[in-house]
């Protein structure tokens, strides 16, 4: 299981997700990502996410 806090991100914001795969956690991130006024989860912003998923 892949999961990922927001907090993490360094938003004060208790968001958490989980998903089987990094796919379907990282569809769940975007659909999160405009609460924080982001609008396009580019390379970056991805890969940043990326690094703060945790296996559980
Ligand atoms: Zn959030």
């Amino acid at each position: 299981m892949k999961s990922f806090k927001c907090a993490d991100m360094g938003f004060s914001c208790g968001w958490t997700a989980s998903a089987s795969s990094e796919k379907e956690l990282m569809q769940k991130i975007a659909g999160h990502a405009p609460n924080h006024g982001i609008k396009e989860i580019t390379s970056d912003l991805a890969a940043k996410v990326k690094s703060k998923i945790k296996d559980q």
